[in-house]
C-alpha cells in the first residue's frame, strides 16, 4: 500500500527595527534592520518548521517553543527545524521538498539565495534541489513594501517511508 505524501505550508512575520542585518535560513544578510524576535529572529526557519510541523500535524512553533520562555530567548531557530526534522524521521517520514518565498522589501534577496539554499539543504540532510527560494518585495505598499515587517511562506512536502 501507498501512503499519499504529506503537505504542509508555515507563514512568519517579524516587525522590523533599525539595526545590523536580518538572518534567513541561518545565512547573514546585510540590512539596515533587524527583525525584532525573542529568539534569533530568523523568520525563513520559523515558516520551514512550522510546514513541516504541519505536514506531520503535529503543534506549531508557538507551541513547542512558546516566545515568552526563557530558555528561547536569543535561540538558534535552527534549534527549532532540527526537532522538526527529529520528529519527522521518529515518524518513518523523510523531506519530498521545501518551496519558500522571501516578502521583503529591502535588499534584495536575490545574491543570498544560493547560500541560503546550500545552509538550507545542509540543515535539512537532502540534496540541494529539493529547496527552492524565492523572493518578492512588497511593491512599495503594506507592511511589507514600506519595510515595516518581513514575511516568509513555505511549503514543505514529507514523503511516508515505510
Ligand atoms: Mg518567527
Amino acid at each position: 500500500m501507498t501512503v499519499a505524501p504529506r503537505i504542509g505550508i508555515g507563514y512568519d512575520l517579524h516587525r522590523l527595527a533599525p539595526g545590523q542585518g536580518l538572518l534567513l535560513g541561518g545565512v547573514r544578510v546585510r540590512a539596515v534592520v533587524r527583525a525584532v524576535a525573542h529568539s534569533d529572529g530568523d523568520a525563513l526557519l520559523h515558516a520551514v518548521t512550522d510546514a513541516i510541523l504541519g505536514a506531520l500535524g503535529e503543534p506549531d512553533i508557538g507551541e513547542l517553543f512558546p516566545d515568552n520562555a526563557p530558555e528561547n530567548r536569543g535561540r538558534d531557530s535552527s534549534d527549532f527545524l532540527r526537532h522538526a526534522l527529529g520528529l519527522m524521521r521518529k515518524a518513518g517520514c523523510s523531506l519530498g521538498n521545501i518551496d519558500i518565498i522571501i516578502e521583503l522589501q529591502q535588499p534584495k534577496i536575490q545574491p543570498y539565495k544560493p547560500q541560503i539554499r546550500k545552509n538550507l539543504a545542509s540543515l535539512c540532510a537532502c540534496d540541494l534541489d529539493r529547496i527552492n527560494v524565492k523572493a518578492k518585495t512588497g511593491e512599495g505598499v503594506g507592511p511589507i513594501g514600506t519595510g515595516q515587517a518581513i514575511a516568509v511562506r513555505a511549503a514543505a512536502i514529507v514523503l511516508n517511508d515505510e
